[in-house]
């Protein structure tokens, strides 16, 4: 497998995965300052972009990358289930063989599911009833299958005003879940987040959800219903301290 990855300029960052069609998956990313996402989470991005629940199937494959960090990891867990994590060193790989499977780049897939996030101007009132009220408007703009839950979220800046919000776009894409849309949207807009931005949503951040908060800074997150399922349990925020239900108060719109 690492045989096939010669062609890569040792400055960036890589990740890989063979499908079981045989093709080559291969994302090659440069890196950048303040943008959290490495490239086995832009490659997964791009692999649901593509495929949408297929992407489940090839997700099981094992995975190729050049960097190893824990929102990356996460990535692999919440979007790929059985997907296998290994890590390849860049200067260890040789050049591509003659009769290497077909590749795939992934530029316009992973381009195509960044410009899918859609945030939203959040408007006015108690954050944690922002967030709910983006549920209940993702839920009412289609069917969704029974596994996944509408999700709102809401960034909220160092003063206390509500900036961004968001929902999840599970129905197209396993990645795009409501806060990983609101914090990339935040970061590719405006750079990084200043201290004492605080999320609030309407279910308990996943593993996913939670390691991108930490890593770029979120004070705290507020959720209104915990999230009982395994990829709640443990997560980056949970281990930190940084996140908590809302308040009975907060919750009935009393106290923002
Ligand atoms: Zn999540």
């Amino acid at each position: 497998m690492l045989g096939w990855l010669g062609a890569l300029p040792r400055r960036s960052h890589f990740a890989a995965m063979l499908r079981d069609d045989g093709v080559l998956m291969v994302h090659q990313q440069d890196p950048a300052p303040q943008w959290p996402v490495g490239p086995a989470f832009e490659l997964l991005l791009g692999l649901h972009a593509l495929a949408g629940y297929q992407a489940r199937r090839w997700s099981r494959r094992r995975l190729w990358t050049s960097l190893d960090r824990p929102l990356d990891r996460a990535a692999v867990q919440v979007g790929g289930r059985r997907g296998r994590f290994g890590v390849a060193l860049g200067d260890r790989v040789r050049p591509i063989p003659a009769g290497a499977p077909p590749m795939l780049g992934l530029e316009g897939a992973i381009a195509a599911a960044l410009g899918r996030m859609a945030p939203v101007a959040p408007g006015g009132g108690p954050p944690i009833l922002l967030a709910r009220e983006l549920a209940a408007r993702a839920r009412r703009d289609g069917p969704r299958s029974d596994q996944d839950r509408s999700v709102g979220a809401v960034l909220v800046d160092p003063f206390g005003r509500p900036v961004l919000g968001a929902t999840n776009q599970a129905r197209e894409h396993r990645l795009l879940h409501a806060e990983v849309v609101v914090l990339l949207s935040a970061l590719r807009s405006g750079g990084p987040l200043a201290p004492g931005h605080r999320l609030f949503t309407s279910l308990q951040p996943c593993r996913l959800c939670a390691a991108l908060a930490v890593e770029v800074g979120v004070q705290e997150v507020v959720y209104e219903e915990p999230e009982r399922g395994r990829f709640g349990q443990g997560t980056a925020l949970a281990l930190a301290g940084l996140e908590r239900q809302a308040t009975a108060a907060e919750r009935a719109g009393l106290d923002g």
